[in-house]
């Protein structure tokens, strides 16, 4: 874990944070039993709704990356090392905070963030999955215990509003107003118990490098990641990157980390062709001068060694600077040779849309979700797309459809089913769509009045009157749970 060294006074600090505790059905059964060693700390049931919580306020604080392309990979990266992590049924969630500073981040409940800073520096994907894997290690190893029976002295949302302040390095001096129930002390005491100790480092360095090799990614990625970091803190002067500001690296740690990485040998596997394309599409999406970057692009591609990558660039970056005809060009080439690429696939509906060539870019979609049935990522675009295409009714029908999957039920899918049912479907349902996004972002009480002003509509059918009254239950008694602590 990563963040800036915090004054007491620094904690003082304005935050949109919700009040939230979740009970019912939420059991912690299905996590793993770490034992006792550390005395009467939270219970895991605890600490998932401390980690939901925790969800909720970073939601509320920060930006996060909602290309669902990019978030996807984080994902799939993720969930490969936890498989071959010490704790491969805990149940991880992993997402991308729009910020360039190079960092990541473990908080309460196994919610790792990683900064768009992190996956554009990595040069390769072993780099990137070292830093995911010490995180991952810290969480698995209980080394933020201490930190949550900390937080567990003041109310939950108190709680979960300051950790994710420390972890985004949100909190700031500069603001005056503070967060009501926290002493100085308090807030000294949670962010000393953050801050990981040396002993804690070297584990997640050692676990870390263990989970890269048992996982087939190679095990040097952390030492080369480290060491480039350590050499450029000259180039940095006083902006010292924010994982070397926590993550201190010293010549030692890398000279321990390389030695690990030798005991297991470099693994075969090389960069993944997923690694660079997600990575060039974040740096030609979030640039700001796309002329530049396109000149770029171009530059490259013309080297001898540009790959598939260099020219999906190419592709994104003529786009982005407008030159549609050019990017349609470069990415039909592209397929030629990979024709079921998802990426390339969804890139070229998007283009197709931009275009004006709705019925090729909706026949895209389609026969990309028959291709890959279920895939979120495709029927997220595809649900987009219905609705700007003005087929509301069919955008509903297709989210419905993919919300009958738990996976499904995140904030940009409930925001895609508010505003295809408002289009579209019955007043109530916008309102019970609204509540959902509202309560993933942390504002229970908008939440509640959405659920309220669904009961008021005419026309709803007993089954559906009682999923209401028993959603606004729940609500409620998170309400309640906050006020009361
Ligand atoms: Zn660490």
């Amino acid at each position: 874990m990563i963040f800036r060294r915090l004054t007491a006074a620094a904690l003082s600090t304005a935050l949109a944070f919700s009040p939230s505790f979740v009970a019912g059905d939420v059991a912690g059964n299905d996590l793993p039993d770490f034992g006792d060693s550390s005395g009467s700390l939270i219970s895991p049931t605890q600490e998932v709704a401390l980690g939901e919580a925790f969800m909720r306020s970073v939601r509320a604080q920060t930006k996060l990356i909602t290309d669902p392309v990019i978030n996807d990979y984080i994902v799939q990266l993720g969930q490969r090392l936890v498989a071959s992590s010490d704790a491969p049924n805990y149940p991880f969630t992993f997402f991308v905070v729009n910020n360039p500073a190079v960092n990541a981040f473990a908080g309460p409940g196994g919610y790792i963030g990683i900064h768009t800073g992190l996956i554009l520096t990595a040069r390769s994907e072993s780099e990137l999955a070292g830093v995911m894997a010490h995180e991952i290690a810290h969480v698995t190893q209980r080394h933020l215990l201490r930190a949550y029976e900390s937080a567990n002295q003041m109310s939950l949302p108190t709680a979960a509003g300051m950790i994710a302040a420390i972890l985004l390095g949100v909190a700031t001096g500069s603001t005056q107003a503070g967060i009501a129930g926290v002493t100085a002390v308090q807030a000294g005491n949670i962010q000393r118990q953050l801050n990981f100790t040396r002993a804690n480092e070297k584990e997640a360095d050692r676990i870390g490098i263990q989970t890269l090799a048992r996982s087939g990614i190679d095990p040097y990625g952390m030492p080369s990641f480290f060491e480039r970091l350590h050499q450029s803190t000259r180039l940095y002067g006083n902006n010292v990157p924010e994982f070397l500001s926590t993550h201190p690296i010293t010549t030692n740690r890398i000279a321990e980390s390389m030695s690990r990485a030798e005991q297991y040998g470099r693994s075969k596997e090389r960069d993944t062709l997923e690694f660079r394309l997600t990575r060039t599409r974040l740096e030609v999406m979030e640039s700001d001068n796309p002329q530049e970057t396109l000149r770029e692009y171009r530059a490259l591609t013309k080297k001898q060694s540009s790959g598939p990558a260099d020219r999906y660039g190419l592709a994104l970056a003529s786009w982005r600077a407008n030159a549609k005809d050019a990017a349609v060009k470069q990415l039909h080439e592209l397929m030629k040779d990979d024709p079921d690429r998802v990426l390339y696939r969804v890139t070229m509906a998007q283009l197709l849309m931009d275009n004006g060539q709705t019925q090729e870019a909706l026949k895209l979609y389609k026969d990309t979700l028959s291709l890959y049935p279920g895939d979120l990522t495709v029927g997220q675009y595809y649900v987009a797309a219905l609705i700007e295409a003005g087929k509301a009714g069919k955008a509903r029908d297709q989210v419905l459809k993919m919300l009958r999957h738990k996976q499904a039920r995140t904030a940009p899918i409930y925001e895609l089913w508010a505003k295809a049912s408002s289009i579209s479907g019955p007043a109530w349902e916008t309102n019970v769509a609204s509540a959902e996004v509202y309560y993933l972002y942390g504002n229970l009480r908008f939440a509640i009045d959405q659920l309220q002003q669904a009961l008021d509509h005419k026309g709803l059918s007993e089954y559906e009157q009682a999923r209401i009254r028993a959603r606004l239950q729940e609500f409620r008694q998170l309400t309640a749970a906050n006020e009361h602590k």
